[in-house]
């Protein structure tokens, strides 16, 4: 199989990762790509949201399956242009990725689905938003309606601040707070047939201790040792598969990589956010530990033909992954460092390094680019262990400024 991979992040390094590693794959092409991705598929400077290119790219590499990464090439459309060329493609159209573009529209489905979310008003105007927040008061929580990679979202006890949000975001969802702990809980669908992945748990804040401003994602583990059993047979039936179904029968349906983002409430399992696409980091961790090779699932996906795979296989290892972030990450992250180190915490093979923000220097050595610039991962017979491996390999790493959270993973380790 020829297998293009479209985006630039972690996510993307993790899933080109795995795709190399499938014997299926006999190529593997990746745009745009980063320094990390560079070592395992070519790269192709193309536009990741520009549809027709990216379909151009498909053709003249004739490739066999285009998996788009990144949630805002979806939202834009980028699936539909490779569809109508018949190439497979993992990942929903324009419509049925309303899921993760519009919190709206992902409300809305979950009441026709009867899906268990946090109640919510959709608001436009500051009186609106002022009603709402009174309704369920402190802690407030308001989110903007459209694609904000992840910072969209503001979770305060401050209430000029959560309605400062809501003026300055135009239309938001003002919801009820949810209690307790979170989960990220992936499933593989083809519109009809939903596979659900192994559950992960991420870190959103920038400091130890969940201090600091949301991020898009410090770090993460799976499995959760502290998870009810029983959870993902729920999830599926309660939430997977009704959100799946509602979105056939409206004429949109969704295949590829739905997520949905989970609070454990003391009233019952509620659902926080669906995303379109993989999460980063949580994907790190839930490919490190699949056993079954990638590429032949998300194809069947892409074809609708899941019904027909055997059972996915995963690994009884546990895997972690910590996040280094650049200076002044998330507000107004520095780039252009040199990253030392690279190689040293990947030489004993008890850690591997998944790039995000990283560009190729002119001298051969790798340069920050972005925000969280890696993810660096490791298995182990238990959460203890590829905790500890995965933070000697971020111990050889240096660049200026980095930053990473020592706690991922601490909590569940005990
Ligand atoms: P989202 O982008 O919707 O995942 O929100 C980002 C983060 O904000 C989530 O991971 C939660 O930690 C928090 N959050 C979102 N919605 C709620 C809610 N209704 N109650 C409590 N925390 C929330």
């Amino acid at each position: 199989m020829k297998v293009l991979v479209i985006g630039t992040g972690a996510r993307e390094h993790a899933l080109c990762r795995s795709l190399s590693q499938d014997p299926a794959v006999g190529e593997l092409h990746c745009a745009p790509g980063n320094a990390g991705i560079a070592r395992v598929a070519t790269l192709h400077p193309v536009d990741q949201l520009d549809g027709a290119a990216v379909t151009a790219l498909a053709r003249e590499l004739g490739a066999d399956l285009v998996v788009v990464g990144p949630e805002a090439p979806l939202v834009a459309g980028v699936a539909e242009p490779l569809r109508a060329a018949g190439i497979p493609v993992f990942g929903p159209g324009k419509e049925a990725a309303q899921l993760e573009g519009s919190k709206a529209f992902a409300k809305d489905v979950m009441a026709a689905a009867g899906v268990p979310t946090a109640r919510s008003y959709v608001c436009t105007t500051e009186q609106e938003a002022a009603a709402a927040l009174d309704a369920f008061g402190a802690p407030y929580v308001v989110k903007d309606d459209g694609l904000a990679a992840g910072k969209g979202v503001v979770v305060t006890e401050d209430r000029a601040a959560a309605l400062e949000h809501a003026v300055a975001c135009g239309r938001v969802v003002i919801e009820e707070y949810l209690d307790g702990p979170e989960v990220s809980l992936f499933a593989i669908t083809d519109g009809t047939t939903v596979l659900p992945l192994v559950p992960a748990q991420d870190f959103k804040r920038a400091l130890d201790g969940d201090q600091g401003p949301n991020t898009g994602g410090m770090g993460a583990y799976s499995p959760l040792p502290w998870a009810p059993e029983g959870l993902v047979a729920e999830v599926l039936e309660s939430v997977l598969q009704p959100t799946v179904d509602e979105l056939r029968h409206r004429g949109t349906p969704f295949s590829g990589l739905l997520y949905a983002g989970l609070a454990l409430t003391s009233r019952g399992t509620r659902v926080i956010e669906f995303n379109a696409r993989f999460g980063d980091p949580e994907t790190q961790v839930v490919l490190a530990r699949l056993r079954t090779p990638l590429a032949g699932v998300l194809l069947a996906a892409a074809n609708g033909t899941l019904g027909g795979l055997e059972p996915l296989r995963w690994s009884d290892e546990a895997a972690v992954t910590v996040v280094m972030a650049s200076e002044g990450y998330p507000a107004s992250p520095r780039t252009g460092d040199p990253i030392e180190g690279l190689d040293a915490a990947e030489a004993d093979g008890t850690a591997f390094v998944l790039h995000a923000g990283t560009t190729p220097g002119p001298d051969g050595e790798v340069l920050t680019a972005g925000g969280r610039v890696l993810s660096v991962t490791a298995v182990g017979a238990d959460l203890a262990e590829a905790r500890a491996k995965a933070y000697a390999g971020v111990a050889e790493i240096s660049f200026k400024g980095a930053q990473h959270r020592t706690d991922i993973a601490a909590k569940a380790a005990q």
